[in-house]
């Protein structure tokens, strides 16, 4: 990837596990032209009301450490003891085809992409309004037991202590408020002059009179 600017951004959402990061990024996808996720590989066992293909693409450890060792991860990483990988053709593709592409990945992945791609991707953290929303929200799921809560709280911790390490920090306490931060967020990065040169190339130079 040359960075040109006329391929699309690579958009990074990390947040704790409870913090709405992945009902942000469906809304941000729904009202954003020319952005879709990417659908991660995990190792982890489906939840009720998870589809294959949709939410993850679900594959054994054999498979996922096949495809590590291919290098067909763009980053990879070991979260609450599973493995979760994003694939690199389908970002390259994505981007390539200067489509936008949301990675909803954890600090681990976020590190290695920004290492990988450094200058071509933007990052967002999203914060819970504070402690006590971030456990009633990982209580109301009802999917996990409280062991799997525990941990998933420790994790929390361990994921906040990352939010320096991104462009931008969005604090989830109302949705429509966070929504609109990222869709300014965004909006703000199609505005920058480096894009703008290819987007408005023949107004540009209409209005140079180049040509
Ligand atoms: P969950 O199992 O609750 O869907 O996700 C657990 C954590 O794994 C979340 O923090 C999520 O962002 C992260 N995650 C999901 N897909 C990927 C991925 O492809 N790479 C990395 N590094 N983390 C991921």
């Amino acid at each position: 990837m040359s960075g040109g600017s006329e391929h699309g951004v690579l958009w990074v959402i990390s947040a704790p596990s409870g913090a709405g990061k992945t009902s942000l990024a469906r809304a941000l996808v729904q009202t954003t032209p020319r952005l879709r996720t990417s659908v991660s590989y995990t190792t982890r066992p489906p939840r009720p009301g998870e589809t294959e293909g949709e939410d993850y693409h679900f594959v054994g450890m054999e498979t996922f450490s096949a495809m590590a060792e291919r290098g067909e991860f763009l980053e990879y990483a070991r979260v609450h003891g599973n493995g979760y990988g994003t694939s690199e053709a389908w970002v390259k593709n994505q981007l390539f085809a200067g489509d936008d592409c949301l990675l909803e990945i954890d600090w681990q992945g976020a590190r290695q992409v920004r290492e990988r791609l450094r200058g071509q991707m933007i990052s967002i953290f999203i914060l819970p309004p504070s402690v006590a929303a971030l456990e009633t929200r990982l209580r109301d799921r009802g999917q996990d037991t409280e062991a799997v809560i525990e941990r998933r709280l420790a994790a929390a911790r361990e994921e906040l202590l990352h939010y320096d390490e991104f462009d931008y920090l969005v604090v989830n306490d109302h949705f429509e408020e966070a929504l609109s931060d990222l869709q300014s967020i965004v909006h703000a990065e199609h505005l920058r002059c480096g894009r703008q040169q290819h987007a408005q190339h023949e107004r540009l130079r209409g209005l140079l009179g180049i040509g």
